[in-house]
């Protein structure tokens, strides 16, 4: 795939999926316009890249279906200058987004390889969209959020939890928005946070399906493959990547 033909299958991805699948916030629609996913998806899902799907990516992980980026992005209500606390960073394809819309990201990655690959990602596209340097991806369980940085205007969790992660809504700044996918391993439903003062409004927005957030606030380890997990104390992993 060209750059060229890559911008035609953008510009119809965001006209036909993202827009015709209810997205309506022009910035989102602009910043997924601008990002080349085709950078983001392992070489031989190239020809995949604008389907509205999940794609597998390295260490049995995925990237998102764009649709589910720009909807958890336009609740997020991204503005130029925001501190955002991306977790899951997996092939940086989100973060590069959130750069996108002007935000300034901190991304948080448990697997050290998955980060290191998305770092050298965002700094190659940042030679053209200058967005490198508005992501800093940090290698660490963001179940339990980046206390050093806080407080953050938005915090995005792009892995499921079994309840919203007990640290994060505590690091939003006054009036921040907390987007995290709750529920089982299997399915979840997506829970939008905004905190007024001391007080946490919830609001659920949608079913979804995602690969399980490991760590403190989220699910234990998945049992290795090939591990039945019926041994005592081990949870036995069924979930699908999908998200
Ligand atoms: N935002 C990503 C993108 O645009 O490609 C998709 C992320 S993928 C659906 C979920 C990611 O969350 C995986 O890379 C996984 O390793 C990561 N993850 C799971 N538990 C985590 C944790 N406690 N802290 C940080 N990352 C975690």
């Amino acid at each position: 795939m060209n750059s060229e033909q890559a911008a035609r299958l953008r510009a119809e991805m965001v006209e036909r999926q993202l827009r015709g699948g209810g997205i309506r916030d022009e910035r989102v629609l602009a910043a997924m316009a601008r990002v080349p996913r085709e950078l983001f998806v392992p070489a031989e899902m190239l020809s995949r890249a604008y389907v509205d799907g999940a794609l597998p990516i390295a260490s049995g992980q995925s990237i998102s279906q764009p649709h589910m980026v720009a909807h958890m992005t336009e609740l997020l209500d991204v503005r130029p200058g925001m501190r955002v606390l991306e977790v899951g960073t997996g092939s940086g394809y989100g973060a590069a987004v959130l750069a996108a819309l002007g935000a300034r990201v901190i991304s948080m990655e448990r697997l050290p390889e998955l980060a290191e690959a998305a770092r050298s990602r965002l700094a190659g596209l940042g030679l053209g969209l200058g967005l490198a340097e508005a992501v800093r991806v940090v290698v660490g369980d963001g179940s339990l959020g980046c206390p050093a940085d806080a407080p953050f205007d938005g915090i995005i969790v792009t892995a499921a939890a079994p309840r919203v992660p007990a640290a994060l809504p505590a690091q939003l700044a006054d009036g921040g928005r907390l987007v995290v996918p709750v529920g089982m391993r299997a399915h979840q439903e997506l829970v939008l946070v905004v905190r007024r003062g001391d007080s946490f409004e919830e609001r659920d927005c949608g079913p979804c399906v995602f690969v399980p957030l490991i760590g403190e606030g989220g699910f234990s380890e998945p049992a290795p493959a090939g591990d039945s997990g019926s041994k005592p104390g081990r949870r036995r992993w069924f979930g699908r990547p999908h998200l």
